[in-house]
């Protein structure tokens, strides 16, 4: 039974591919937590404000970086993952999404999971991708709304109502700051440029790689996971 063996499960794939989706289904099943790097770093920058009620230097360096759509730097990211991967939750294994993003990022992920003094029985790497222009929909066509944070997409599940919230009647939306259609683009560049390379890198390994379409429905792709993860 893979759920009474300790599972790493690093969870690849552009942003707008629905790997979120993975984790919260994953971690439900594993019982194991999911880090993902992306609301790490959001939470960082939101808490660190200081008694002028302005954000640390870091935070907003950080920021501007993410609102850029680049990656931030590897040792500040190293450093933020290493920490949690301390908490005692993460003592059975751990969903990361989001982490590794580069080549150098997953060198150092082997000392990063044995500093944490996690054992993984299985380590299951899952990447999943979807077409450019698919991914762009995906992402630009994401709205939430502001009362009560049901979430919708323009292209493919439009309110019912153009511009009211079919479940508490809300007229204001909000996006990603680096939601908008510049950044995305650059996103999805980064992506393709630094963490793409890592599909060849697990390829190489002796761990092994799943590649799924991200084109399938979330309910499909969990079932792909979990099937590979049952055969390891
Ligand atoms: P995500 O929600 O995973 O798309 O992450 C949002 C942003 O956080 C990314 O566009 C990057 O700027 C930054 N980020 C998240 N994870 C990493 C990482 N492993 N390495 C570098 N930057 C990251």
């Amino acid at each position: 039974m893979a759920n009474n063996r300790n599972i790493v499960i690093i969870l690849m794939g552009p942003p707008g591919v629905g790997k979120g989706t993975q984790s919260f289904l994953l971690q439900k099943h594993y019982n194991i937590p999911a880090l993902s790097s992306g609301n790490i770093l959001s939470n960082f920058i939101q808490n660190n404000i200081d008694n002028k009620g302005e954000q640390g230097e870091l935070a907003s360096k950080l920021k501007k970086i993410i609102n850029r759509g680049e990656l931030i730097q590897d040792e500040i990211i190293t450093d933020i993952i290493s920490k949690r991967m301390l908490h005692s939750d993460c003592q059975r294994g751990c969903i990361l999404d989001g982490f590794p993003r580069n080549v150098n990022q997953a060198d150092i992920l082997s000392s990063i999971i044995e500093g944490a003094g996690v054992k993984p029985d299985i380590i299951a790497v899952v990447s999943i991708s979807l077409d450019a222009e698919m991914l762009f929909k995906r992402i630009s066509g994401r709205i939430v709304c502001k009362g009560c944070r049901a979430s919708y997409n323009k292209y493919f599940l439009p309110t019912v109502v153009a511009g009211v919230c079919d479940n508490c009647g809300g007229v204001e939306f909000l996006n990603r700051d680096d939601d908008s259609e510049d950044v995305i683009r650059n996103r999805i560049k980064t992506y393709r440029a630094e963490t793409s390379p890592l599909i060849e890198y697990y390829r190489g390994k002796t761990w092994g790689l799943l590649e799924v379409d991200g084109d399938n429905s979330h309910v499909a792709i969990f079932d792909q996971i979990k099937a590979y993860i049952a055969s390891l």
